[in-house]
Protein backbone atom coordinates (compact mmCIF):
# COMPACT_ATOMS: atom_id res chain seq x y z
CA UNK A 1 0.00 0.00 0.00
CA UNK A 2 1.29 3.47 -0.86
CA UNK A 3 0.42 6.86 0.16
CA UNK A 4 1.57 10.32 -0.09
CA UNK A 5 0.54 13.69 1.82
CA UNK A 6 0.89 16.42 -0.40
CA UNK A 7 1.57 20.31 0.88
CA UNK A 8 2.53 19.25 4.34
CA UNK A 9 4.31 21.83 6.41
CA UNK A 10 6.93 20.72 8.73
CA UNK A 11 8.24 22.14 11.63
CA UNK A 12 10.75 24.53 11.40
CA UNK A 13 10.71 24.60 7.68
CA UNK A 14 9.28 27.17 5.64
CA UNK A 15 8.26 25.44 2.11
CA UNK A 16 5.77 22.26 2.12
CA UNK A 17 6.72 19.02 1.28
CA UNK A 18 5.16 15.90 0.44
CA UNK A 19 5.57 12.80 2.44
CA UNK A 20 5.25 9.01 1.05
CA UNK A 21 4.61 6.48 2.60
CA UNK A 22 4.83 2.79 1.99
CA UNK A 23 3.67 -0.01 4.15
CA UNK A 24 4.12 1.44 7.90
CA UNK A 25 6.88 3.41 7.43
CA UNK A 26 8.03 7.27 5.38
CA UNK A 27 9.27 6.31 2.20
CA UNK A 28 10.83 9.75 1.03
CA UNK A 29 10.13 13.50 2.23
CA UNK A 30 10.91 16.14 -0.19
CA UNK A 31 9.29 19.00 -2.83
CA UNK A 32 6.98 17.62 -5.07
CA UNK A 33 7.70 14.12 -5.08
CA UNK A 34 7.03 11.73 -8.21
CA UNK A 35 5.05 9.31 -6.48
CA UNK A 36 2.45 7.72 -9.00
CA UNK A 37 -0.75 5.40 -8.38
CA UNK A 38 -1.65 4.63 -4.57
CA UNK A 39 -3.76 7.56 -2.57
CA UNK A 40 -2.95 11.30 -2.60
CA UNK A 41 -4.33 13.13 0.19
CA UNK A 42 -3.37 17.18 0.53
CA UNK A 43 -2.38 18.64 3.49
CA UNK A 44 -3.07 21.93 1.89
CA UNK A 45 -0.16 23.69 4.05
CA UNK A 46 -1.16 22.28 6.99
CA UNK A 47 1.26 21.38 9.32
CA UNK A 48 1.92 17.90 10.28
CA UNK A 49 3.06 16.28 13.31
CA UNK A 50 4.19 12.62 14.12
CA UNK A 51 1.61 10.88 16.11
CA UNK A 52 1.31 12.62 19.57
CA UNK A 53 1.37 11.24 22.91
CA UNK A 54 -0.13 10.76 26.46
CA UNK A 55 1.78 9.04 28.54
CA UNK A 56 -0.12 9.35 31.51
CA UNK A 57 -3.56 8.45 31.48
CA UNK A 58 -5.75 6.99 34.08
CA UNK A 59 -7.99 4.82 31.47
CA UNK A 60 -9.31 3.14 33.95
CA UNK A 61 -11.07 5.57 35.41
CA UNK A 62 -12.11 7.34 32.91
CA UNK A 63 -15.72 8.83 32.33
CA UNK A 64 -16.72 7.47 35.87
CA UNK A 65 -17.90 11.01 36.10
CA UNK A 66 -20.72 10.42 34.87
CA UNK A 67 -21.67 7.72 37.71
CA UNK A 68 -20.08 9.07 40.47
CA UNK A 69 -20.89 10.82 43.12
CA UNK A 70 -19.41 14.78 43.09
CA UNK A 71 -15.77 15.18 44.58
CA UNK A 72 -17.11 17.95 46.64
CA UNK A 73 -13.82 19.07 48.41
CA UNK A 74 -12.13 18.46 45.06
CA UNK A 75 -9.33 17.11 46.39
CA UNK A 76 -6.96 13.73 45.73
CA UNK A 77 -7.87 12.05 48.83
CA UNK A 78 -11.45 12.42 48.60
CA UNK A 79 -11.04 11.05 44.68
CA UNK A 80 -9.09 8.14 45.99
CA UNK A 81 -11.88 7.31 48.52
CA UNK A 82 -14.97 7.45 46.28
CA UNK A 83 -13.77 5.75 43.55
CA UNK A 84 -12.76 2.78 46.00
CA UNK A 85 -16.62 2.59 45.63
CA UNK A 86 -16.40 1.41 41.82
CA UNK A 87 -13.33 -0.14 41.90
CA UNK A 88 -14.61 -2.83 44.06
CA UNK A 89 -17.40 -3.65 41.40
CA UNK A 90 -14.86 -3.57 38.49
CA UNK A 91 -15.76 -5.59 35.92
CA UNK A 92 -12.46 -5.62 32.95
CA UNK A 93 -15.44 -5.22 29.96
CA UNK A 94 -17.19 -2.30 31.15
CA UNK A 95 -13.86 -0.97 31.78
CA UNK A 96 -12.47 -1.36 28.54
CA UNK A 97 -15.66 0.45 27.00
CA UNK A 98 -14.94 3.05 28.83
CA UNK A 99 -11.09 3.14 27.97
CA UNK A 100 -11.81 2.45 24.24
CA UNK A 101 -14.40 5.61 24.19
CA UNK A 102 -11.97 8.08 25.82
CA UNK A 103 -9.01 6.77 23.66
CA UNK A 104 -11.13 6.89 20.85
CA UNK A 105 -11.51 10.82 20.82
CA UNK A 106 -7.54 11.03 22.05
CA UNK A 107 -7.23 8.93 18.43
CA UNK A 108 -9.29 11.39 16.55
CA UNK A 109 -7.10 14.40 17.91
CA UNK A 110 -3.79 12.78 17.19
CA UNK A 111 -2.69 10.46 19.81
CA UNK A 112 -1.03 7.85 18.24
CA UNK A 113 0.95 6.44 22.23
CA UNK A 114 -0.83 5.78 24.85
CA UNK A 115 0.59 4.82 28.33
CA UNK A 116 -2.59 3.17 30.92
CA UNK A 117 -2.29 3.28 34.35
CA UNK A 118 -4.06 0.63 35.77
CA UNK A 119 -4.76 0.35 39.64
CA UNK A 120 -3.39 -2.45 40.99
CA UNK A 121 -4.47 -3.43 44.36
CA UNK A 122 -5.91 -5.14 47.11
CA UNK A 123 -9.15 -3.35 46.77
CA UNK A 124 -9.53 -4.03 42.81
CA UNK A 125 -7.21 -6.90 42.35
CA UNK A 126 -6.51 -7.03 38.81
CA UNK A 127 -10.09 -6.00 37.40
CA UNK A 128 -8.34 -2.48 35.65
CA UNK A 129 -5.22 -3.71 34.62
CA UNK A 130 -7.08 -6.54 32.69
CA UNK A 131 -9.63 -4.11 31.55
CA UNK A 132 -6.68 -2.16 30.09
CA UNK A 133 -4.85 -4.88 28.47
CA UNK A 134 -8.75 -5.93 27.13
CA UNK A 135 -8.96 -2.87 25.77
CA UNK A 136 -5.28 -2.98 24.34
CA UNK A 137 -6.28 -5.82 22.16
CA UNK A 138 -9.38 -3.59 21.05
CA UNK A 139 -7.43 -0.83 19.81
CA UNK A 140 -4.05 -2.38 18.30
CA UNK A 141 -5.04 -1.01 14.97
CA UNK A 142 -5.52 2.86 16.10
CA UNK A 143 -2.31 3.39 18.39
CA UNK A 144 0.37 1.38 20.56
CA UNK A 145 -0.43 1.35 24.42
CA UNK A 146 1.43 0.16 27.34
CA UNK A 147 -0.14 -0.31 30.02
CA UNK A 148 1.25 0.30 33.88
CA UNK A 149 0.74 -1.38 36.67
CA UNK A 150 -0.33 0.97 39.11
CA UNK A 151 -0.27 0.96 43.02
CA UNK A 152 -3.08 3.57 43.34
CA UNK A 153 -3.11 2.82 47.17
CA UNK A 154 0.03 2.52 47.95
CA UNK A 155 2.70 -0.85 48.32
CA UNK A 156 3.69 -0.42 51.97
CA UNK A 157 0.37 0.18 52.94
CA UNK A 158 -1.62 -1.84 51.07
CA UNK A 159 0.26 -5.47 51.98
CA UNK A 160 -0.72 -7.53 48.91
CA UNK A 161 0.03 -4.88 46.40
CA UNK A 162 3.31 -5.68 45.55
CA UNK A 163 2.38 -9.25 44.23
CA UNK A 164 -0.70 -7.57 42.64
CA UNK A 165 1.45 -5.95 40.80
CA UNK A 166 4.01 -9.09 39.57
CA UNK A 167 0.77 -10.71 38.66
CA UNK A 168 -0.17 -7.64 36.33
CA UNK A 169 3.23 -7.75 34.64
CA UNK A 170 2.86 -11.57 34.02
CA UNK A 171 -0.64 -11.68 32.84
CA UNK A 172 0.77 -8.39 30.44
CA UNK A 173 1.49 -4.73 31.98
CA UNK A 174 4.59 -3.47 30.16
CA UNK A 175 5.30 -0.43 32.61
CA UNK A 176 6.48 -0.71 36.80
CA UNK A 177 3.96 2.27 38.23
CA UNK A 178 4.34 3.71 41.46
CA UNK A 179 2.85 6.42 44.18
CA UNK A 180 5.59 6.81 46.98
CA UNK A 181 4.66 10.09 48.27
CA UNK A 182 1.23 7.94 49.65
CA UNK A 183 2.98 6.10 51.96
CA UNK A 184 2.60 6.49 55.45
CA UNK A 185 6.47 8.02 56.20
CA UNK A 186 9.47 9.30 53.97
CA UNK A 187 10.93 5.68 55.43
CA UNK A 188 7.91 3.98 53.97
CA UNK A 189 7.68 5.91 50.18
CA UNK A 190 11.65 4.93 50.01
CA UNK A 191 10.45 1.16 50.37
CA UNK A 192 7.97 1.76 47.59
CA UNK A 193 10.37 2.80 45.58
CA UNK A 194 12.59 -0.22 46.31
CA UNK A 195 10.06 -2.55 45.54
CA UNK A 196 8.63 -0.85 42.20
CA UNK A 197 12.75 -1.01 41.21
CA UNK A 198 13.17 -5.08 42.47
CA UNK A 199 9.90 -5.48 39.65
CA UNK A 200 11.33 -3.27 37.20
CA UNK A 201 14.37 -5.28 37.32
CA UNK A 202 12.73 -8.98 37.75
CA UNK A 203 10.64 -8.30 34.66
CA UNK A 204 13.37 -5.81 32.46
CA UNK A 205 10.71 -3.11 32.33
CA UNK A 206 10.76 0.54 32.42
CA UNK A 207 9.21 2.43 35.55
CA UNK A 208 6.80 5.51 35.48
CA UNK A 209 5.44 7.31 38.93
CA UNK A 210 3.36 9.53 40.18
CA UNK A 211 5.80 11.36 42.68
CA UNK A 212 5.36 14.11 45.55
CA UNK A 213 1.75 15.21 44.08
CA UNK A 214 1.17 17.14 47.28
CA UNK A 215 1.32 20.55 48.60
CA UNK A 216 3.82 19.79 51.09
CA UNK A 217 7.15 20.89 50.36
CA UNK A 218 8.78 18.56 52.79
CA UNK A 219 7.50 15.29 50.39
CA UNK A 220 10.88 14.15 48.81
CA UNK A 221 10.12 10.75 47.03
CA UNK A 222 11.79 12.97 44.03
CA UNK A 223 15.28 12.94 45.62
CA UNK A 224 15.29 9.24 46.34
CA UNK A 225 13.71 8.46 43.06
CA UNK A 226 16.45 10.57 41.05
CA UNK A 227 19.16 8.53 43.62
CA UNK A 228 18.04 5.14 42.97
CA UNK A 229 17.25 5.73 39.65
CA UNK A 230 21.34 6.57 39.15
CA UNK A 231 22.31 3.79 41.62
CA UNK A 232 20.47 1.07 39.49
CA UNK A 233 22.00 2.33 36.22
CA UNK A 234 18.08 3.09 34.85
CA UNK A 235 18.78 6.68 33.52
CA UNK A 236 16.70 7.15 30.76
CA UNK A 237 14.03 4.42 31.87
CA UNK A 238 12.35 6.32 34.48
CA UNK A 239 9.28 9.10 34.54
CA UNK A 240 7.96 11.00 37.26
CA UNK A 241 4.52 12.33 37.48
CA UNK A 242 3.53 15.95 38.84
CA UNK A 243 6.26 16.81 41.55
CA UNK A 244 4.02 19.50 42.31
CA UNK A 245 6.01 19.92 45.75
CA UNK A 246 8.89 21.27 43.81
CA UNK A 247 6.43 24.24 43.73
CA UNK A 248 6.68 24.46 47.42
CA UNK A 249 10.70 24.05 47.47
CA UNK A 250 12.92 26.29 48.89
CA UNK A 251 15.10 27.59 45.88
CA UNK A 252 18.81 25.60 47.07
CA UNK A 253 16.73 22.29 47.34
CA UNK A 254 14.93 22.85 44.29
CA UNK A 255 18.34 23.42 42.90
CA UNK A 256 20.18 20.43 44.06
CA UNK A 257 16.66 18.19 42.94
CA UNK A 258 16.70 20.02 39.19
CA UNK A 259 20.53 18.69 39.10
CA UNK A 260 19.97 15.12 40.32
CA UNK A 261 16.46 14.34 38.26
CA UNK A 262 18.93 16.06 35.25
CA UNK A 263 21.55 13.62 36.28
CA UNK A 264 19.58 11.00 36.77
CA UNK A 265 17.73 10.95 33.08
CA UNK A 266 14.62 11.44 34.94
CA UNK A 267 11.59 12.49 32.79
CA UNK A 268 9.08 14.95 34.51
CA UNK A 269 5.55 14.67 33.24
CA UNK A 270 3.81 17.97 34.46
CA UNK A 271 -0.27 17.41 34.10
CA UNK A 272 -1.25 21.11 34.71
CA UNK A 273 -5.49 20.35 34.52
CA UNK A 274 -5.61 18.19 37.54
CA UNK A 275 -3.06 19.92 39.29
CA UNK A 276 -5.06 23.55 38.76
CA UNK A 277 -8.10 21.75 40.01
CA UNK A 278 -6.62 19.61 42.74
CA UNK A 279 -3.52 21.20 44.42
CA UNK A 280 -3.22 24.32 46.77
CA UNK A 281 -7.11 23.67 47.63
CA UNK A 282 -6.28 25.08 51.28
CA UNK A 283 -3.72 27.42 50.18
CA UNK A 284 -4.59 30.93 51.12
CA UNK A 285 -4.14 33.46 48.74
CA UNK A 286 -2.11 34.03 47.15
CA UNK A 287 -2.44 30.46 46.03
CA UNK A 288 0.31 28.37 43.70
CA UNK A 289 -0.09 26.49 40.75
CA UNK A 290 1.19 23.05 42.24
CA UNK A 291 3.15 22.15 39.33
CA UNK A 292 7.09 21.52 39.02
CA UNK A 293 9.17 23.66 37.66
CA UNK A 294 8.97 23.62 34.36
CA UNK A 295 11.14 26.32 33.86
CA UNK A 296 14.00 25.69 35.86
CA UNK A 297 13.93 21.69 34.57
CA UNK A 298 13.92 23.17 30.91
CA UNK A 299 16.91 25.06 31.31
CA UNK A 300 18.78 22.36 33.05
CA UNK A 301 18.26 20.14 30.35
CA UNK A 302 15.61 17.51 31.84
CA UNK A 303 13.06 15.70 29.28
CA UNK A 304 10.04 17.88 30.51
CA UNK A 305 6.65 16.15 28.82
CA UNK A 306 3.14 16.90 29.66
CA UNK A 307 -0.22 14.30 29.30
CA UNK A 308 -3.76 14.09 30.08
CA UNK A 309 -4.08 12.15 33.11
CA UNK A 310 -7.75 12.37 33.82
CA UNK A 311 -10.85 12.52 31.81
CA UNK A 312 -13.99 13.04 33.50
CA UNK A 313 -13.48 11.55 36.72
CA UNK A 314 -13.76 12.19 40.29
CA UNK A 315 -9.77 13.51 40.23
CA UNK A 316 -11.01 15.93 37.23
CA UNK A 317 -14.14 16.53 35.50
CA UNK A 318 -12.95 17.47 32.13
CA UNK A 319 -10.43 16.13 29.50
CA UNK A 320 -11.44 15.79 25.94
CA UNK A 321 -8.80 14.22 25.54
CA UNK A 322 -6.35 16.46 23.20
CA UNK A 323 -2.77 16.48 23.39
CA UNK A 324 -2.62 20.30 22.08
CA UNK A 325 -5.40 20.87 24.40
CA UNK A 326 -2.49 19.59 27.30
CA UNK A 327 0.44 21.50 25.47
CA UNK A 328 -1.66 25.16 25.45
CA UNK A 329 -2.34 24.68 29.33
CA UNK A 330 0.99 24.03 30.26
CA UNK A 331 1.94 26.47 27.99
CA UNK A 332 -0.25 29.01 30.11
CA UNK A 333 0.65 27.65 33.90
CA UNK A 334 4.23 27.53 33.19
CA UNK A 335 3.86 30.75 30.84
CA UNK A 336 5.76 29.39 28.02
CA UNK A 337 4.75 31.76 25.67
CA UNK A 338 7.90 32.74 23.30
CA UNK A 339 8.40 31.84 20.09
CA UNK A 340 10.63 28.62 20.81
CA UNK A 341 9.05 28.13 24.11
CA UNK A 342 5.82 27.29 21.83
CA UNK A 343 8.21 24.37 20.26
CA UNK A 344 9.62 23.34 23.50
CA UNK A 345 5.66 23.21 24.65
CA UNK A 346 5.18 21.08 21.35
CA UNK A 347 8.18 18.35 21.66
CA UNK A 348 6.80 17.90 25.03
CA UNK A 349 3.57 16.05 23.56
CA UNK A 350 5.88 14.40 20.83
CA UNK A 351 9.92 13.91 20.93
CA UNK A 352 9.92 14.36 24.50
CA UNK A 353 7.07 11.51 24.79
CA UNK A 354 9.02 9.80 22.68
CA UNK A 355 12.64 10.08 24.13
CA UNK A 356 10.54 8.71 27.60
CA UNK A 357 8.80 6.02 26.19
CA UNK A 358 12.27 5.23 24.00
CA UNK A 359 10.30 4.83 21.10
CA UNK A 360 13.69 5.06 18.13
CA UNK A 361 11.92 5.37 14.70
CA UNK A 362 9.97 8.43 15.64
CA UNK A 363 9.74 11.34 13.59
CA UNK A 364 9.21 12.89 9.96
CA UNK A 365 11.92 11.31 7.69
CA UNK A 366 12.84 8.07 5.85
CA UNK A 367 12.62 4.66 7.45
CA UNK A 368 10.29 6.23 10.46
CA UNK A 369 7.12 5.05 11.44
CA UNK A 370 4.37 6.41 9.77
CA UNK A 371 2.12 7.66 12.49
CA UNK A 372 1.14 11.08 11.40
CA UNK A 373 -1.10 13.89 12.44
CA UNK A 374 -2.58 16.82 9.77
CA UNK A 375 -3.32 19.36 12.24
CA UNK A 376 -5.41 21.36 9.97
CA UNK A 377 -3.24 24.66 10.56
CA UNK A 378 -0.04 26.04 9.56
CA UNK A 379 2.31 26.42 12.80
CA UNK A 380 2.90 25.31 15.73
CA UNK A 381 1.43 28.42 17.40
CA UNK A 382 -1.61 28.24 15.37
CA UNK A 383 -1.87 24.83 16.48
CA UNK A 384 -1.94 25.37 20.17
CA UNK A 385 -3.91 28.79 19.91
CA UNK A 386 -6.72 27.29 17.85
CA UNK A 387 -6.44 23.16 18.53
CA UNK A 388 -8.69 22.96 15.74
CA UNK A 389 -10.20 19.58 14.48
CA UNK A 390 -6.90 17.20 13.00
CA UNK A 391 -7.47 16.77 9.34
CA UNK A 392 -6.28 13.14 9.26
CA UNK A 393 -4.55 10.80 11.54
CA UNK A 394 -2.07 7.94 10.18
CA UNK A 395 -1.03 4.99 12.21
CA UNK A 396 0.91 2.89 10.94
CA UNK A 397 0.92 4.25 7.50
CA UNK A 398 -3.12 3.44 7.70
CA UNK A 399 -5.75 6.57 8.12
CA UNK A 400 -7.01 5.49 11.42
CA UNK A 401 -9.69 9.47 12.02
CA UNK A 402 -10.32 12.10 9.97
CA UNK A 403 -12.47 15.46 10.34
CA UNK A 404 -14.62 16.04 7.82
CA UNK A 405 -16.53 18.90 10.36
CA UNK A 406 -17.28 22.32 8.48
CA UNK A 407 -17.81 25.16 10.11
CA UNK A 408 -18.44 28.65 8.34
CA UNK A 409 -20.07 32.36 9.38
CA UNK A 410 -23.47 32.95 7.89
CA UNK A 411 -23.50 36.54 6.44
ZN1 LIG B 1 -2.31 10.57 37.47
Amino acid sequence: MSLVIRNARLRGQTQPVDIAIEGDRISAVGAKLPVSGGQSIDAAGSLVLPGLFNLHFHADKCLLGEIMRPNVSGTLPEAIEITNDFKRKYDPAEVASRAVRAMEAGIMNGTTFFRLFSDVGTIGGLQAARGLLLAREKMRKYCHIQVVAFPQEGIVRDPGAAELMDEAIKEGCDIVGGLPWYEYTDDEARQHIDICFDLAKKHDLDIHMLVDDTDDANSRSLEYLALKTMREGFQGRVAASHCGAMAGYNDVYAAKIVDMVATAGVTISVNTHINLVCSARIDREPKRRGIARVKELLARGVNVITSQDDVNDPYYPFGKPDPLECASMIAHVAQLTLPHELEQVADMITINSAKAARVSNYGIAPTMRADLVVVGTGSVHEALRVQPPRRHVFYGGREVARATLTQELIS
